[in-house]
């Protein structure tokens, strides 16, 4: 259920930094030079914070009168580590959904998408893994999610080269083309207030 697919894993503090220590002395550093002694505990403690970051209570649901209603709740910037690369990516994600006799509380979108963001993950999964938290707390198929984000690996590595990746999951009702154009027109309209 939700919970568990949500189960924090565990950082070992003790072996990062070690790994740290070996990662320098490997890219011909000194690890005991001064500007890198705290690095291996910095780059531990970092991880620690990453993998074992807590949400919060994420499943708080409240029963709903109003139902076929679209919410939309778009701009959640949160940062994740691409899985290929290790290396930084950043999204602003966008959820919306059409409540059946549920609806969740605003900020469990935030939550549910840090949440998922906090691990070794790719952008179309992470849209994928929002999507499938939601639905499981909505108890509806009635879910899209989108993300439009950047990958450090392909700016600062590989091609070089800024670019906005946009990747999207749709079920349910969003999958009629009606509401799949009411939802990308609700995003465009939140990120684009001045030509709406
Ligand atoms: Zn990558």
């Amino acid at each position: 259920m939700p919970e568990q697919h949500l189960a924090t894993k565990k950082v070992d503090h003790a072996r990062v930094k070690e790994l740290v220590r070996e990662l320098l002395i490997a890219i011909g550093e000194n690890p005991d030079r001064e500007g890198l002694l705290e690095t291996p505990r910095r780059i531990a403690n970092f991880y620690r914070d990453f993998i074992e970051y807590d949400p919060g209570k994420l499943d708080t649901v409240f029963s709903s009168v109003r139902h076929n209603q679209m919410v939309a709740v778009t701009g959640m910037r949160v940062w994740s580590m691409c899985e290929h690369h290790m290396l930084p990516f950043w999204c602003d994600v966008s959820v919306a959904y059409i409540a059946e006799d549920k609806v969740l509380g605003l900020s469990k979108f935030a939550r549910i998408a840090h949440k998922n963001a906090h691990a070794l993950s790719l952008q179309e999964k992470l849209v994928a893994d929002i999507q499938t938290d939601i639905k499981q707390f909505l108890g509806t198929d009635n879910v899209a999610v989108m993300a439009k984000g950047e990958h450090l690996c392909m700016t600062m590595r590989g091609i070089r080269t800024p670019h906005r990746m946009i990747s999207s999951v749709l079920d349910g009702q969003f999958l009629q083309p009606d509401t799949r154009a009411e939802f990308l027109s609700l995003v465009n309209a939140a990120e684009n207030p001045r030509s709406s």
